[in-house]
């Protein structure tokens, strides 16, 4: 990121913008168009639906982020309808075959791993449910890609995501979504699609390489530098890192009276969310553990003081979750 910026419309950056969209459609395992845009992930939920939703839209929710996700396609005036499961479960492949027995959606929406909840959605098996109805597959990838795989092409997924700060682990500030042809068409049928996330508009762009309005350069060389370094992990690695990096912070949590919230099959190999059941004062745990250099979450939203958090996405190794544990131990003896 320390690298001087260089002109967004040179042929410099034009070579650069090329190469990581290249690397990232190895990651994402597809051969769809990779669009870089300037904002968090929910800019990227906001594009998917605002390019891929004229009317209807099936929203999937367990989670927070699903409940976002469900939020903006009514503040965009799509007609949305919701299948909610109780935060903490994950979404089964039956409960969306059921409603799409009897409803037709343009696109259906899930996030593949809910965040909030540590919950993670069984995405090959929706996938196979939602090609069957031919809705467009609209997926949340932020807590999963580039920590682990996620088959782009194989499940047919429209139009899947994630953001610089999550699996991709580096600094907040870009998100990267990728686009299929069938997206791709029927967004040029979607009318008030605005600007700044137009699939028509970025696409002509990107054949020549170039972004559609002025990048963060500075990402754009992190991305790089950060692909470069996962190919040399290899994929394989890094998902087989994260799982055992989420199997040994279950196992040390409930070594100390720990509870997983998430239900059991579903837990996510990026982060693990875990019952506050030694009623535990979340606020000083988390300024403790902060004194000793770990930041972790006391609960998203209503789950505020009844759950905490533990992200271990991106370049971790066991030896951190270790170590986190030790100053949990530590906070737990003061007691
Ligand atoms: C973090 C997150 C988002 C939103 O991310 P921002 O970058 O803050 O906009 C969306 N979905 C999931 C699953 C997330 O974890």
């Amino acid at each position: 990121m320390a690298t001087p910026p260089i002109g967004h419309r040179t042929k410099d950056f034009r070579k650069l913008f090329c190469g990581v969209r290249k690397k990232l459609q190895k990651i994402f395992r597809t051969q769809n168009e990779i669009f870089i845009i300037p904002s968090s992930a929910t800019g990227a939920m906001e594009a998917a639906i605002r390019n891929c939703v004229d009317k209807k839209v099936l929203c999937l929710v367990n989670g927070a982020f699903g409940k976002r996700w469900a939020d903006i396609a009514r503040l965009c005036e799509k007609d949305v309808e919701t299948v909610e499961v109780e935060w903490g479960k994950a979404i089964k492949p039956a409960i969306v075959e059921r409603k799409l027995r009897h409803n037709k959606f343009e696109a259906i929406c899930l996030v593949h791993v809910e965040t909030s909840t540590g919950v993670m959605n069984p995405l090959n098996e929706i996938a196979a449910v939602v090609k069957k109805s031919g809705a467009l597959f609209l997926v949340d990838a932020v807590s999963s890609l580039g920590a682990i795989r996620v088959e782009v092409d194989k499940l047919y997924i429209d139009v899947c995501f994630t953001a610089s700060q999550k699996g991709l682990a580096l600094p907040p500030g870009i998100a990267i979504i990728s686009v299929s042809e069938r997206a791709l068409n029927k967004s040029r049928s979607v009318k008030s699609k605005g600007f700044y996330f137009n699939f028509e508009l970025l696409l002509e762009r990107a054949k020549n390489d170039e972004p559609l309005t002025t990048p963060s350069t500075s990402h754009i060389f992190a991305l790089n530098k950060q692909l470069e370094k996962i190919e040399k992990e290899k994929m394989i690695n890094r998902e087989k890192r994260h799982y055992q990096l989420s199997k040994l912070c279950r196992s040390l949590g409930k070594s100390k009276g720990l509870e997983i919230f998430s239900e059991k099959g579903f837990e996510a190999p990026t982060l693990t969310c875990f019952k506050n059941t030694l009623n535990l004062n979340t606020n000083a745990l988390l300024k403790f553990l902060d004194s000793r250099g770990f930041t972790i979450s006391g609960g998203y939203g209503p789950l505020k003081g009844k759950t905490i958090r533990i992200g271990h996405m991106g370049d971790y190794k066991l030896k951190d979750i270790k170590l986190l544990f030790d100053a949990f131990d530590e906070f737990l003896k003061g007691l």
